[in-house]
């Protein structure tokens, strides 16, 4: 189980937070057209070794949205941050 350190609450365990998936996707501008580019942005996702940028909410906690720095492959987790950048919640 995961230990998120949440900026606002301090240490919880991972039951309280539900994953929001990839916080290093960029979203295609509104203006492109192409399919493949929409395609693979929509339903292809990547399976990074090493540290990766997440979002995680605190559903059962502060229900901020956090940016989570976790390594794939021994799950620790380098930084946790506020998704929107600010210092508070
Ligand atoms: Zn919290």
């Amino acid at each position: 189980m995961l230990r998120i350190d949440c900026p606002f609450c301090g240490p919880r365990d991972e039951i309280e937070f539900a994953y929001g998936g990839d916080a290093e996707r960029v979203r295609p501008p509104m203006e492109e057209t192409d399919e493949s580019i929409w395609n693979n942005y929509v339903f292809l996702r990547n399976n990074p070794k090493g540290a990766h940028q997440e979002y995680w909410l605190h559903q059962h906690g502060c229900r901020a949205w956090l940016k989570v720095t976790r390594d794939m492959i021994s799950h620790e987790i380098t930084d946790v941050s506020f998704a929107d950048g600010k210092d508070e919640a």
